[in-house]
């Protein structure tokens, strides 16, 4: 418990948090991995230090190493199959690699790129022959392998790739080409050092005809020597994540037998004759894709738990750290007692935990699709999306919150002991790779506008502008309409049609209501414009261009729904307790704050109206003091091992001037 706590409000009876139990409950059923990451966490604490005290390639080979010798312990692994010395099971691959954000980021992403990346392309995209070849050496890390996809000329657009894999039936391989600068591999983890493999995204080429983006292992590396053909180099000093050999390859007419094609999804005969049961090259593409949905899913957890960290040591730093007389001759103030600092840090607070329950929704859904134990078409269509929207927001969050916590411990946060530097820069670019935030925001709009019909794989984004305009748009429309927004709230809340007004402020389903207004009118919005542009006549392409910002407003409307819903149901789903009335007040605040910072948005689409809207800041307000006093319980219960946490004068030690 706490033992820093500020007067409660009158008739507000304060919960007790127990630590252990809401750590058990935010563990939920993958506890025992988590806490298999925690212990391995701490053994290997000294790679904080070391990461700012090698080289640069002194601190890629320990990276390398710890990797290695965790992956004996087989954390790194669980995801594979059993009958390769995997574990198994999806979900608790995913729980592993969470928890491991706590720790150094270079062996975080070092874990991603060879157990998620590089064996996660072979695991989804190859076959039984593939598996074989390499499952069981990639695993303990005795194959070290890399996932080559994006070139310098395109990331984001990978359908555009220009490296060419040409089939020569004469002698049965492909010929894989670096066919100009820009289609050079870029930015690929692995590569510049480590990688002995790689998998190559590239325009498959038979008989002179293109089949599309395919992917093809291909040895780069023989020791410490360039395979012949293939070119190296490194892309040199990041802006973080510097324990990770980042680097670009060329190939010049690099021979790869046939069996080199990652062939679940699409094969070529040996006469040369392509084989695919999947017809239509664009459902083929985002199919082979969306295999690899989770990635995303990872990186989305890791950049929630990250903010984890730099929250935890902000709190704890705040509780002790004294600030000038406010309320007292005798003693200067806590920081955490000023209503600005608790302002700043609890609101952040309660959307890490709500994130935290998004992404249990989302890594539950993983596992489920990919154990085969819900997979259908539509089921996958809306796990990637919200695999893409929680990524996009939980590490938004991480770049958000980090910076407000580093403020937060003034010029201590600005010491590299402290945390707060590695942790800015090695998640900076957790918004970047596994999907652009931006890209990946207009691929949840994009199934919203199509409602996952059937033609959603068959789509580019022309393609969609035109389907959407042309059959989709009544349905959304109609859909959205305020009139059934508000025949479907009209049980739920008082008020009838004034529910937006009359409802009490701490209703849940005022919040859900306020969440589910905006996001359907938004999307309503987006279709009604496209619909305009399309019918005067103008090009497709400029009017979804002229719409883009209202497409991504309408898709982090959707996610932030989404992420409500499930911060919702998850208190709903407690017993009564303690625990709950502690969750409850968390959700409400990251309801009432993710209301209040739309709030000209709902003001201007006259669901707010002045009055209420100066009420809700002063809730939000009277919730931050409620959460005051458990405020350390809350992040204690996250339980980042304290080795993590570092920060010896922030988190323990005296700092606080005594009283006078
Ligand atoms: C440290 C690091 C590690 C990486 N590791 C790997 C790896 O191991 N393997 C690998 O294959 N790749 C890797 N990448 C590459 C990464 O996945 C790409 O950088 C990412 O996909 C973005 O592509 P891009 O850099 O070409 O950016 P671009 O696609 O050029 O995007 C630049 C900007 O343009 C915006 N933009 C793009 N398209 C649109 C659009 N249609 N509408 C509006 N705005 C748009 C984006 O939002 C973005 O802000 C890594 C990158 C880094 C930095």
């Amino acid at each position: 418990m706490a033992t820093d706590t500020a007067a409660p409000p009158t008739g507000y009876v304060q919960p007790e948090i127990d630590v252990p139990e809401l750590t058990a409950l935010l563990d939920g059923r993958y506890a025992d991995v988590r806490n298999l990451v925690r212990t391995n966490l701490a053994e290997y604490a000294s790679i904080l230090d070391e990461a700012e005290d090698l080289s640069i390639d002194d601190f890629r080979e320990r990276v390398k190493e710890v990797v290695v010798e965790m992956a004996a312990t087989g954390q790194t692994g669980m995801g594979f199959p059993e009958e390769y010395g995997g574990g198994g099971d999806i979900g608790a691959s995913i729980a592993a690699f969470e928890t491991l954000a706590y720790g150094d980021l270079s062996v975080l992403v070092k874990v991603g790129v060879q157990f998620g990346l590089f064996g996660g392309a072979i695991l989804q995209l190859g076959t039984k022959q593939h598996h074989d070849a390499y499952l069981s050496d990639l695993i303990t890390g005795k194959l070290m392998g890399c996932f080559a996809m994006t070139e310098t000329g395109h990331g984001s657009n990978v359908q555009a790739l220009g490296t060419v894999a040409r089939y020569d039936v004469d002698t049965q391989e492909f010929v894989i080409t670096t066919t100009t600068e820009s289609a050079r591999k870029d930015y690929i983890g692995n590569a510049a050092r480590h990688a002995e493999v790689a998998v190559v995204f590239a325009q498959l080429e038979v008989g002179g005809r293109s089949e599309g983006v395919h992917a093809f292992v291909v040895p780069i590396r023989d020791g410490r020597e360039p395979c012949p053909g293939v070119r190296i180099e490194d892309d040199g000093r990041k802006m973080g994540l510097n324990g990770v050999d980042n680097g670009r390859i060329w190939f010049d007419e690099v021979r790869v037998p046939r069996t080199a094609l990652l062939n679940r999804f699409a094969d070529v005969t040996p006469e040369g004759v392509y084989e695919s049961a999947i017809d239509n090259p664009n459902r083929r593409f985002f199919t082979m894709l969306g295999t690899l949905v989770q990635g995303r899913v990872c990186v989305g957890g890791a950049g929630i738990n990250a903010s984890k960290v730099a929250l935890a040591i902000a709190t704890k730093y705040a509780v002790r750290r004294r600030q000038f007389e406010a309320t007292s001759d005798e003693q200067e103030e806590l920081l955490l007692d000023y209503g600005m600092h608790q302002r700043r840090l609890l609101p952040l607070i309660a959307r890490t935990y709500a994130l935290h329950f998004a992404q249990e929704v989302v890594a539950l859904q993983l596992h489920d699709v990919f154990s085969g134990h819900t997979d259908d078409e539509h089921t996958r269509r809306e796990l990637e999306s919200r695999a893409a929207g929680t990524k996009a927001l939980g590490t938004w969050h991480a770049t958000r919150t980090i910076q407000e916590c580093r403020e937060a411990c003034g010029g201590a946060g600005y010491l590299s002991i402290n945390r707060f530097a590695a942790l800015k820069a090695d998640t900076d670019v957790f918004t970047t790779f596994e999907g652009d935030n931006h890209v990946l925001l207009q691929l949840v709009a994009k199934g919203l506008l199509t409602d996952y019909a059937s033609e959603f794989q068959d789509l580019d984004q022309l393609g969609m502008v035109r389907f959407v305009t042309n059959l989709a748009v009544e349905t959304v429309i109609e859909r959205t309409s305020v009139h059934k927004m508000f025949e479907r709230v009209r049980d739920l809340l008082p008020g009838g049609d004034s529910w937006d007004q009359e409802a009490g402020l701490l209703d849940s389903e005022y919040h859900l209501a306020m969440l589910r207004f905006r996001e359907e009118h938004m999307l309503g919005g987006v279709a009604r414009r496209l619909k305009r542009g399309i019918d005067q006549g103008s090009n497709p392409g400029e009017v979804f261009s002229a719409v883009q910002d209202h497409v991504i407003a309408a898709a982090n409307a959707h996610v932030e729904r989404l992420v409500l819903e499930a911060f919702v149901d998850k208190v709903r789903a407690q017993p009564d307790g303690d625990t709950k009335v502690a969750l409850g007040l968390l959700c409400d605040l990251f309801a009432l704050s993710t209301i209040e910072s739309d709030r000209a948005w709902f003001m201007e689409h006259g669901r707010l109206t002045v009055q209420r809207s100066k009420a809700i800041s002063r809730e939000i307000g009277g919730l931050c003091r409620k959460v005051r006093p458990l405020a350390v319980d809350l992040v204690d219960a996250w339980a980042v091992p304290p080795e993590m946490l570092r920060s010896p004068d922030l988190v323990a030690g005296p700092i606080a001037p005594p009283a006078t």
